[in-house]
């Protein structure tokens, strides 16, 4: 018998890192392998925030802090929240996490009973699903059609919703397809919620600010709802600041103050010197993201442009985050110079890997297993490089 849990056995290793793993060990023969797997900003943090951090090591941020984060850091989120999101959240009903992806667990985890139906928008973020195993859940995925750009219409959720319905998370803009709600079909998925006063939503905002419609809208917006909503955001994306590990909620007093119990229970409040960062961060307000912005755009346009000629790959107009997912079951039942014959997404991206040298991830990750997902978050060189890498590679399919 395994000395492991039942339940960390039942949990699957990111398959996102796990592709990073493989292409680290074929760079290390010495091949020129071109990432994209990864889901991180190419930027680095902006000089202001990391001047706030080594400010913060000097002025004594050295301690142990509130538990759902500094108080002025939690005011200055409520500030955020009404000025870019029009959304009133008292400090009361934010908790700071280590990271979003921390946010995200202290909700499922605070919300979900055994048996309890979570129905995830898919294609969704790898880690939603496990989370909602982690807490006994039941993931029910969502999927939305690629005419719609894979987004799921009030109907299809209507239809989705049983009795055991507990809560519903999507993100907008979404990782990994980039699609972008907009304000008509978060208004009528509201109309749907509203129906079933059982039904929690949340909301995963973390690339609001890296979106080429224009207009984010919050599904807690819709006042008949906004209770039973919980948003989550935080500094990773709009901020490059990956690697600080500082995100947040917003919810219900009632929920936020079960995930800072949660908290409180397991890892504490986030680091010192990462807060002052990310207060900093929100103070300079929205410049730094709309810089790299400008580049996300460029790299997904340049990108749209390569893959439109590549034969078999399908390919949404990405409106935000920096994430290209073609459909690529047109290569399924083709054959390569091997001889092998491609059935699923994760033969081809295993074929782009071994023959192109290009890493990207198998949509099964993202419970979509017709497609890949590219980061185009790399420098323009590289993206041309490897698109030009993956058509020649896939023009050799026999
Ligand atoms: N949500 C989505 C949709 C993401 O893509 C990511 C990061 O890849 C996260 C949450 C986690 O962000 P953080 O670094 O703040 O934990």
């Amino acid at each position: 018998a395994s000395v492991l849990s039942d339940r960390i056995n039942a949990l699957q290793e990111s398959q996102t890192i796990a592709m990073a793993k493989k292409g680290r060990e074929l760079a290390a023969q010495g091949i020129d392998v071109i990432s994209l797997s990864f889901g991180e900003p190419d930027f680095q943090t902006p000089q202001y925030v990391k001047d706030a951090a080594k400010a913060a090591i000097d002025e004594g941020y050295t301690f142990y802090t509130p538990v759902p984060g500094y108080l002025d850091l939690r005011q200055e989120i409520s500030a955020k929240f009404k000025r870019d999101n029009n959304l009133d959240y008292q400090p009361d009903q934010i908790v700071v996490s280590t990271g979003a992806k921390q946010s995200l667990a202290n909700v499922v985890l605070s919300v979900i009973n055994p048996g309890d139906e979570v129905i995830v928008f898919a294609p969704y973020w790898v880690s939603y699903e496990e989370m909602v195993k982690l807490a006994e859940g039941v993931p029910v995925p969502l999927m939305g059609t690629i005419e719609n750009d894979y987004k799921v219409t009030a109907q299809e959720l209507e239809a989705a919703i049983t009795p055991r319905t507990k809560l519903i998370m999507y993100s907008s803009p979404c990782n990994p397809t980039g699609a972008v709600f907009s304000r008509e079909e978060l208004a009528a998925i509201a109309e749907v919620v509203a129906r079933h006063p059982q039904v929690l939503v949340m909301a995963d905002e973390i690339y609001e600010y890296i979106n080429f419609v224009g207009e984010h809208v919050s599904i807690a917006q819709f006042e008949e709802i906004k209770d039973r909503v919980i948003t989550v955001n935080g500094f990773s994306k709009g901020y490059a600041m990956t690697g600080w590990r500082v995100g947040y909620l917003a919810a219900s007093k009632e929920i936020a103050s079960a995930c800072d119990k949660l908290q409180s229970q397991i890892t504490s409040g986030t680091c010192s010197i990462a807060q002052r960062a990310g207060l900093a961060a929100l103070q300079g307000g929205r410049a730094s993201a709309d810089e790299m912005v400008t580049a996300y755009r460029r790299r997904r346009d340049l990108v749209l442009d390569l893959v439109q000629d590549i034969p078999g790959f399908r390919t949404p107009v990405p409106e935000g985050a920096f994430y290209i997912f073609p459909d690529v079951s047109g290569c399924f039942g083709k054959t390569t110079p091997e001889g092998k014959v491609l059935e699923t997404s994760a033969d081809v991206a295993f074929y782009l890997l071994s023959d192109a040298h290009v890493v990207a991830v198998s949509g099964d990750a993202f419970g979509a297993p017709n497609c890949i997902r590219f980061s185009t978050a790399a420098a323009d060189e590289k993206l041309q490089e490897a698109f030009t890498r993956i058509k020649t590679s896939i023009e050799k399919l026999g």
